[in-house]
């Protein structure tokens, strides 16, 4: 079986009714990332940092898969596929992909303000000020935020460098080091890159780039790649 990998950003998300924050010049659901996705915006506001993942939550609790996290979850009938998203929802695993990487955490965990490690399952639940995890210390969102160090990227490498096919759907490439991973793909891997608004020039000139929607431009490639 061959090694499939797929790279997914918010653009995937896009037609589930998620909004990216590139598409929102710059904002997330109109707040700015420094508030709401970084250490300083939360020892500013924690109140305000909750509240704000709270709705995400809801918000993506609601959401549904769309025709390119369907298409993704079907191709598990033929390779040996690896999603790694750099969103929060929880679309993929909606969608039936059985192995998901969530490099910038998720939505449904809490984490300890103390211990990293301490993490916990809520589902849809909100966070509060005064919730608590075991060790006594206030819980924040299971977020990697810009600046705080992504604990899961020495061990996704290695799925990129023994990719056979690299996907990439609906990122701008800009987050770092999550947009570094497509360096570490062999140069004799089949990658293809869907995004409408695609930069070739993020891009090694092998890639194949498909200007489309990830519902649609998602839906043609795994036919393609499921027939071939
Ligand atoms: P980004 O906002 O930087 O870029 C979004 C990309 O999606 C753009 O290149 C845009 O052209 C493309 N796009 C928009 N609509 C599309 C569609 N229908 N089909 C295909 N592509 C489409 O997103 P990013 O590169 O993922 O980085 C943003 C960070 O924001 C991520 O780390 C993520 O954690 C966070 N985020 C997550 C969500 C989510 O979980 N759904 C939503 C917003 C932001």
């Amino acid at each position: 079986m061959k090694n499939l990998v797929v790279l997914s950003g918010a653009g995937i998300s896009a037609e589930s009714g998620l909004k990216t924050f590139r598409d929102s010049n710059g904002l997330w659901e109109n707040h700015k990332i420094e508030d709401v996705a970084t250490p300083t915006g939360w020892n500013n506001n924690p109140e305000l940092v909750l509240e704000f993942y709270n709705q995400r939550r809801k918000q993506a609790s609601l959401a549904k898969p769309n025709m390119a996290h369907k298409a993704l979850a079907r191709l598990e009938n033929k390779f040996r596929v690896t999603i790694v998203t750099q969103n929060v929802d929880d679309l993929h695993e909606k969608a039936g992909s059985s192995v998901v990487y969530h490099l910038h955490g998720e939505l449904n965990k809490a984490r300890s303000t103390l211990d990293p490690n301490l993490t916990y399952k809520i589902n849809d639940s909100n966070i509060s000020m005064g919730d608590l995890c075991e060790k006594g210390y206030q819980l924040r969102p299971d977020i990697v935020w810009f600046g705080e160090p992504v604990p899961m990227i020495e061990k996704v490498i290695t799925y990129f460098r023994s990719a056979d096919i690299l996907i990439v759907i609906g990122t701008s490439l800009s987050v770092y080091p999550a947009s570094s991973l497509i360096d570490h793909v062999n140069s004799f891997a089949d990658c293809y890159y869907i995004d409408p608004n695609a930069n070739e020039n993020t891009l090694r000139d092998d890639f194949t780039i498909i200007f489309k929607q990830a519902s649609v431009g998602t839906k043609e490639l795994v036919d393609i790649l499921l027939r071939s």
